[in-house]
């Protein structure tokens, strides 16, 4: 018995050693991964809160998603209170065969589940989640799908499915409907580009960005974001005149704070070095 526990011992000495080796080896520096075109367009949003002064307030624009999430959840079930007449509620006014307000009622739904989602993107893209948790992270960034699967699928389902007045062929619509509009829903607010604090701290820290370079930026008289390159393709109809070429810090007190998105792909395809005012911090 001694012999055996030794032996078992040795082995899972054995099995421990590599498992110790593991974490020093991913610790060594691996191929520098480029950062996402969104980690840099909220590095750049988070300097230019940091020099004007000016916070954008995306506390304001996370509490009217979920006003407008709640509200969405009201257009679509609101119950019978009593005599009241009210003209929300989809799934009440389908159980009264009411299809033209309860058409209206679903195209509303959709629309506020829709901005409520585009709003918490806005505010994701300026102000990341710090969590270094990979499920929080999820919930965070993928909230407006997680909302739009829970208010026209989930909440739907189970309501359709106890309702003792619809019948079966009505219910089997009723829920192709919903899946249907689950489907559009979800797929304009998921976010295809979701980015963390991590990344954005990684490019403040990893590049020298700098807002006092006089040839930092271009923007016109009639847009509201600013370019990194004069060649892009969303200046290519902007004459001389109306095209201004300055440092970050004056295209950000002109309220130029948004970074165009053809610009912000091609620097971080660039890996940032070929970018006026953006130089790595260790060459
Ligand atoms: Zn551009």
């Amino acid at each position: 018995m001694e012999e055996e526990k030794k032996v078992k011992a040795a082995k899972a000495e054995e099995k421990k050693e590599p498992a110790k080796k593991a974490p020093a080896k991913k610790a060594e520096p691996a191929e520098a991964k480029k950062p996402s075109a969104a980690a840099l367009k909220a590095a750049l949003a988070q300097m230019e809160e940091q020099e004007t002064g000016k916070k954008k307030n995306t506390a304001l624009w996370r509490v009217l998603s979920f006003v407008m999430w709640a509200l969405a959840i009201v257009a679509m079930y609101l119950p019978q209170i009593g005599d009241l007449e009210l003209p929300f509620g989809a799934m009440r006014m389908l159980v009264l065969k009411n299809y033209t307000p309860m058409i209206i009622d679903i195209v509303v739904a959709v629309a506020l589940c829709i901005g409520a989602a585009l709003l918490w993107k806005k505010a994701n893209h300026i102000h990341p989640i710090k969590s270094h948790n990979k499920i929080a992270q999820f919930i965070w960034n993928q909230l407006g799908l997680i909302m739009a699967f829970l208010i026209f699928f989930v909440i739907g389902l189970v309501l359709i499915l106890k309702n003792d007045k619809l019948d079966a062929k009505t219910k089997k619509i009723a829920i192709a409907a919903l899946a249907a509009i689950t489907l559009l829903v979800g797929g304009v607010s998921a976010d295809y580009h979701p980015v963390t604090q991590d990344e954005v701290d990684k490019v403040t820290q990893e590049y020298n960005i700098d807002t006092q370079d006089p040839d930092g930026c271009y923007w016109t008289t009639y847009g509201r974001k600013y370019h990194l390159f004069d060649d892009c393709q969303a200046l290519s109809n902007t004459s001389a005149e109306n095209l201004h070429h300055t440092s970050l810090q004056e295209a950000w007190e002109a309220n130029r704070g948004e970074l165009c998105s053809f610009c912000a792909k091609r620097a971080t395809d660039n890996g940032l070095t070929d970018t006026p005012a953006i130089s790595p911090n260790n060459p």
